[in-house]
């Protein structure tokens, strides 16, 4: 069935097991596990510009071992592949051990970005498995390939996505699919489920190791703190970090979906993408995932969900703050920083210089106006940056913004306050900051869509060319104008099962 006889012990030199990995931690943390091989691999994407920025070998993609070891076919000589345990709320409720179910960490790579992990998405059953097959299909990784990297081109903290490849391999779902693996890099995955499940168990020596590891590898300004004043400040960190994450993915209008407490990474990264979508017409109270029928991360909804399970993590980590008191502190932070991070988000993208006493009317004016309307948030901002670039020579600049509205006198009505905000000087500088601002390009569900129906029929183009410009998202790039326009018809009857 296979293209070759998989290598038997070849090595990925660039891969290897560093003693600051979270595999360090040993095996009460990583459990050994093989990856199950898959037939006939195939590249589907390959990240170039990530293989650069990580000094990987330029012909990585024309290697066969590579191609292999990241399908999951062969474990490259000298390591030892290994699934982690978590546990996790899930939709708000308790939901006991989870752990890596269809993820395989293989090693770690010394970048010159720093040391990264890598991670092997649909590499076969683990011992976390459950019910689940350890699979996942073409279709959801190419959603993560291309929204990792989108998040990445915005500006937001993210995983990072290396490559997928593809299999003819099947895998059941609503259908049958064919299987894919997408290879997943991120300088830790350590999830706010990780400390939950230490926790629950009264694994506090475990638990405790575990945060010493996080705080000595990834908040290194923390590691002279000991005792409980350490492990207060990490959750203080966390907050702070999640807390701008939060602002970022509101003022770009993503939407996670699955916000659960084992998705949430400790760095403050994005992480899991599922039914993820970004937001076409702006709707707060969008529900991206079809099985979220209580609406529980709807777009508005997700800085308190965040808080929500900023709370769990603070829960776990009591055995080693002891007294609630300074967990509470270190969570009432996110109070201020939220707010804050996010009323600097809205100046930003309506280039607002300072904070004036209005200013959170003026936006929550401008939300109310395009909920009614439902217009699409990616192109307004846009449009509203080329009017505010154009408006120091043009009369009209501000027609292409209110050509969005129905109700153009409210739009009338905000912007005549806007644009008193705003000032008549240095239009043209601050519109241009506003373009590197608000972005050109998301990844729309239908491009995603587009580019996932194209590689079904073993055409991996679009894949590619969706990757390129939703790297430079904040670009024009004239060949592709037709993606940044407003989603069609069609868009709105693509459904995302939480199926992957
Ligand atoms: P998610 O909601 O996708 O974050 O997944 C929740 C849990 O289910 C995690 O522990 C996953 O590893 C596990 N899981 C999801 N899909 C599969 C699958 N196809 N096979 C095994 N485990 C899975
Ligand atoms: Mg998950």
């Amino acid at each position: 069935m296979f293209n070759r006889p998989a290598p038997l012990s070849a090595a990925l030199p660039w891969l290897t097991t560093s003693e600051a990995s979270f595999a360090s931690l040993g095996i009460a943390f990583a459990t050994p596990t093989e990856p199950t091989p898959l037939p006939a691999a195939h590249w589907v994407g390959c990240n170039d510009a990530l293989r650069a920025e990580l000094s990987l070998p330029p012909d990585l993609w024309q290697q066969q071992d590579a191609l292999e070891a990241l399908t999951g076919n062969f474990v490259p000589s000298g390591l030892t592949s290994y699934a982690s345990v978590y546990s996790g709320h899930q939709f708000g409720q308790w939901a006991g051990q989870l752990g890596d179910g269809r993820a395989l960490n293989l090693g770690t790579i010394a970048s010159p970005v720093g040391l990264q992990e890598v991670q092997l998405k649909g590499a076969g059953p683990t011992p976390y498995s459950r019910r689940g097959d350890g699979r996942a299909v073409l279709r959801s990784s190419i959603r993560e390939f291309l929204a990792s990297e989108a998040m990445h081109g915005l500006g937001i903290a993210t995983t990072r996505a290396l490559c997928v490849t593809g299999s003819p391999g099947h895998v059941r779902r609503e259908e049958v699919e064919t299987a894919a693996v997408v290879t997943r890099v991120a300088p830790s995955f350590v999830r706010f489920g990780h400390f939950e499940h230490f926790s629950s168990n009264g694994q506090i020596g475990e638990l405790r190791a575990l945060a010493d590891h996080v705080v000595v590898a990834h908040f290194s300004a923390l590691q002279d703190l000991h005792g409980a004043p350490r492990y207060t400040a990490l959750l203080r960190e966390v907050t702070q970090r999640t807390a701008s994450l939060m602002a970022q993915w509101q003022a770009v209008g993503f939407c996670h979906g699955v916000m659960n407490t084992d998705n949430m990474s400790v760095l403050g990264l994005t992480l899991d993408y599922g039914p993820f979508q970004f937001l076409d017409g702006f709707d707060a109270n969008h529900i991206c995932n079809h099985s979220d029928t209580q609406g529980r991360y709807a777009y508005a909804r997700q800085p308190q969900m965040a808080y929500w399970n900023l709370f769990c993590l603070g829960q776990a980590l009591m055995p080693l703050i002891d007294e609630q008191a300074p967990a509470l502190a270190a969570l009432e932070r996110y109070k201020i920083s939220f707010p804050a991070a996010m009323d600097q988000a809205m100046r930003d993208k309506l280039g607002l210089i300072g904070a004036h006493e209005g200013d959170r009317a003026l936006v929550e004016d401008l939300l109310q106006a395009l909920q009614q309307d439902r217009v699409d948030f990616t192109v307004f901002w846009r449009r509203l940056s080329v009017a505010v670039r154009e408006s120091t020579n043009l009369s009209h600049a501000f027609d292409p913004v209110r050509d969005l509205f129905l109700h153009r006198e409210v739009f009338d009505a905000w912007c005549t306050r806007y644009l008193e905000r705003l000032g008549t000087a240095h239009r043209q500088t601050t519109g241009d900051a506003m373009l590197r601002t608000n972005p050109k390009y998301i990844l729309r569900n239908h491009l995603g869509e587009m580019a996932i129906r194209q590689a079904k029929q073993g055409n991996f183009a679009m894949v590619q060319d969706l990757l390129q410009v939703l790297h430079a998202p904040f670009d024009e790039h004239t060949t592709y104008e037709a993606w940044a326009g407003l989603a069609p018809e069609w868009a709105s009857t693509i459904e995302i099962s939480c199926s992957s």
